[in-house]
């Protein structure tokens, strides 16, 4: 049986931060674009596909909160979005990936730190962690690593909430940076976008 995709977008539009030094690039918007794009992919290969959280706006219950505040109360959707699915198809079944852009600063500058990494919660279970693996191994095929790169290490590990509550196996790809000109240019051309769906689509069906 194929797994059930649930897709994560990235952040809000009022998210502050999360774009690029010349405000080409924004995170929130990259995301979700590239989320429709991959599944319409999968779509077609015969999975089925969730997307966690689409809308790009805060819902009026957010907007009356802090931002702090705000912002627990989308990742506490994303994740209940999750698990429902989870619950209903069975978490063995699932996967969660979270597409978001990785920065090497937030001072509003450009950086050299270029390529793709994937993050696992640090409780991560098995299938979580080669989920992950097939996601480098593929962009290492693809030329997609960029500067970062450390051979021992297959994935990045980090404490982020909707990987630590998600039920099923979950990843959070950061693809390439958006505060790395070079990384920028390609992410923005057709080429980069179409790369970033196929190397998604690639990963999930290797796992
Ligand atoms: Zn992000």
């Amino acid at each position: 049986m194929k797994h059930i995709i649930i897709l994560g977008t990235a952040h809000l539009r009022t998210t502050p931060g999360k774009c690029s030094p010349d405000g080409r690039l924004r995170e929130y918007a990259y995301s979700r674009e590239i989320v429709t794009s991959l599944e319409s992919a999968l779509k077609a290969l015969g999975y089925t596909v969730f997307v966690d959280y689409r809308p790009a706006e805060p819902d009026a219950q957010m907007k009356a909160d802090t931002w702090r505040k705000m912002q627990n109360r989308e990742l506490a959707c994303r994740v209940a979005v999750v698990n429902s699915i989870c619950k209903r198809y069975g978490v063995e079944n699932c996967i969660y990936v979270s597409i978001h852009l990785n920065a090497a600063g937030a001072d509003g500058k450009w950086h050299r730190a270029r390529g793709f990494s994937v993050y696992v919660s640090p409780d991560a279970s098995n299938s979580s962690r080669r989920l992950a693996s097939l996601f480098t191994s593929t962009a290492k095929r693809m030329n997609l690593i960029g500067n970062r790169c450390v051979p021992s290490q297959n994935y990045w590990t980090a404490s982020l909430y909707v990987l630590r509550r998600a039920f099923c196996p979950a990843v959070l790809t950061e693809n390439l940076f958006q505060d790395n000109r070079e990384d920028v240019d390609f992410l923005l051309s057709e080429e980069g976008k179409q790369a970033v769906v196929d190397l998604h689509v690639k990963a999930i069906e290797a796992y």
